[in-house]
């Protein structure tokens, strides 16, 4: 193997794989350890906190720094105190924009349906609470016992393979959308890239799409989108001075449209 790969491998097994983009790398852990092996400052994994920073420290023969600050108070571990995800289930409207954005795939339910987290996934990471349209997900503090390394290590590689699984699921999704990607996406080439290089994690495999129009498609589909969202804006602010049962129709008319264009 790849002297440069195997590093990436080192780095990435000792990062928590919540995927939560806290590193300033928004697609995860992966792109996190390549970035270290190339020079970035290690320190930086928010979740991961001090026993992480030390423990990359040590593996690269760098200075330890001090880890970048959580917003939740420090755990016995050295760790940031791990959080769950609730999903208030009376006020969910089964919208599923959590479900794709859930890294491990923690949220099930689906189309018009409640949806309810496994908690026993959930890493508490945060990225399905900003899509919810209802603002109806909550965080609460982890209560369970902290796990033993052993148990983490283990968690760690469920947690990556749950991952691929995703990525390799949105690939399929991005490549069958009807209009255009309008969410961050995912660098899923260098998952593919680094997955075909070692037998340690699931092969993610690119799907090809060669279509040339794709790029001018989508430009005019965003167009379009943008279009709508103005008109939609303008509606909302209309109907909160004053209601129109007409003008609410349009409302839904148009968020239908919206729906439809961005695929879900
Ligand atoms: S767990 Fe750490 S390395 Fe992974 S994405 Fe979050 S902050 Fe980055
Ligand atoms: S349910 Fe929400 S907080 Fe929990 S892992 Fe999934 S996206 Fe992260
Ligand atoms: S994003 Fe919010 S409203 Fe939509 S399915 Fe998830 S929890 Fe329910």
């Amino acid at each position: 193997m790849n002297t440069q790969i195997s590093l990436i491998q080192k780095i990435d097994a000792l990062l928590p794989q919540t995927q939560c983009g806290l590193c300033g790398h928004r697609d995860g852990c992966l792109p996190y350890a390549k970035s270290i092996a190339e020079g970035e400052d290690a320190n930086k994994c928010v979740p991961g906190g001090q026993p992480v920073a030390d423990a990359l420290a040590a593996l690269l023969d760098r200075t330890a720094l001090p880890a970048e600050a959580s917003v939740w108070p420090i755990q016995q571990d050295g760790r940031p105190q791990r959080m769950k995800a609730v999903i208030r289930e009376d006020e969910c409207i089964g919208c599923t924009k959590c479900i794709s954005a859930c890294p491990v795939d923690a949220i099930i339910g689906s189309g018009k349906l409640m949806h309810t987290v496994l908690t026993d996934l959930c890493t508490g990471c945060e990225l399905c609470i900003p899509p919810c349209p209802v603002d109806c997900i909550d965080l609460i503090e982890d209560i369970q016992t902290l796990p033993s390394e052993h148990a983490r290590l283990l968690e760690q590689d469920d947690l990556r393979q749950r991952y691929y699984a995703h990525i390799q699921r949105e690939e399929s999704r991005r490549i069958n959308r009807k209009g255009p990607i309008i969410r961050a996406e995912i660098d899923t080439a260098l998952f593919a890239r680094f997955s075909n290089q070692t037998d340690t994690v699931p092969s993610i495999e690119m799907t090809e799409k060669s279509n040339k129009n794709t790029a001018v498609q989508d430009a005019k589909a965003i167009i379009e989108l943008a279009k709508i969202r103005t008109q939609i804006k303008k509606l909302e602010k209309q109907l909160s001075v004053r209601n129109d049962a007409q003008k609410r129709i349009l409302l839904a008319e148009l968020s239908q449209q919206l729906n439809t264009l961005q695929g879900e």
